[in-house]
């Protein structure tokens, strides 16, 4: 994905029939990243780091399992297809797919987690589940999706890493 200026494309935002807002035809609610990092840290703070993680990430890896069943092809260009609209919807400015063998390696710049600073480890929970659950139902493989680096723990960008579980 390139660094230059991106456009919206054409019909990507809409209304439904009823008014509501859509994206790619699907109703939508725009939350800044601002607000949904200030909800993931409020949950950390009342559920602890360990349960609010966990329920990211498996709210993220249902809502990639079923992107999968909408994007045609399988392996490498499926998922860069699918990083590509995942940046279109804020997750993250741009993707690069770094390894795709028998583990698979994403890197992310721009995340949402760039308004969770501070952080002690990695928060990028619902990207992960979103690339667990797309890789799931993709390759066939149960993989488990680590991310390694994240820009709220300081790092330049965000390292997730898929590994045959
Ligand atoms: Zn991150």
């Amino acid at each position: 994905m390139s660094k230059a200026a991106r456009k919206m494309p054409e019909g990507a935002v809409g209304f439904d029939g009823e008014g509501r807002l859509t994206f790619l035809g699907r109703p939508v609610v725009m939350v800044s990243r601002r607000g949904l990092a200030l909800i993931q840290s409020n949950l950390d703070g009342l559920l602890g780091e360990r349960a609010t993680a966990m329920a990211m990430k498996r709210a993220g890896l249902t809502l990639g399992r079923e992107a999968a069943r909408r994007y045609r092809g399988s392996g490498r260009e499926a998922l860069e297809e699918f990083l590509a609209w995942l940046s279109l919807a804020g997750w993250f400015s741009r993707a690069r797919v770094e390894e795709f063998g028998e583990e698979i390696v994403v890197r992310v710049w721009g995340s949402y987690a760039e308004e969770y600073p501070g952080a002690r480890g990695p928060v990028c929970h619902v990207v992960a589940g979103l690339l667990a659950g797309f890789l799931r139902e993709k390759t066939g493989r149960k993989l488990l999706v680590r991310e390694e680096e994240c820009v709220a723990a300081g790092a330049e960008s965000c390292l997730f890493r898929a590994r045959p579980v």
